[in-house]
């Protein structure tokens, strides 16, 4: 492959021999090898852009086959790692992690979404119970 120095050589011998026609080629054939060296620099970029999206959309892919829905939330098939938000990842294709529950119940710390990871029924609202007082008698 002929480089820049290349040309820039052959420019120089045609100048000291007076050729002035074919050293005007070749400065057009420099600017044009610029030229082509520029798109191939953004092709290149291009290309790993295009890479990087493609292996996100394969994870994704990947993923989506990996996750099975149990006790009203996702779990990953492959290691068991879970509880992961239905609604996060059917909506967004985010997986967010469900903390550990409260007597059954967990909330999404994204959506806010409730969850009986017990497998019942999801619950719209978690209402912790009626906290009795120790000693009635004197209100405490
Ligand atoms: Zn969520």
């Amino acid at each position: 492959m002929i480089t820049f120095n290349d040309l820039k050589k052959i420019a120089d011998v045609l100048k000291k021999a007076g050729k002035i026609n074919e050293f005007n080629q070749i400065l057009g054939l420099q600017e044009q090898l610029l030229n082509m060296q520029d798109q191939m620099a953004k092709l290149k970029q291009e290309k790993e852009e295009t890479q990087r999206k493609n292996k996100k959309l394969e994870e994704k892919l990947n993923l989506k086959d990996d996750l099975e829905p149990r006790n009203n939330a996702y779990w990953r098939k492959s290691n068991g790692d879970g509880p992961f938000c239905t609604k996060c990842f059917d909506e967004n294709a985010k997986t967010i992690r469900i903390p550990a529950e409260k007597k059954g119940y967990s909330v999404c710390p994204k959506c806010k979404n409730n969850f009986n990871l017990t497998g019942g029924e999801v619950v719209s609202e978690y209402v912790d119970e009626e906290v009795k007082p120790l000693y009635p008698e004197i209100g405490l």
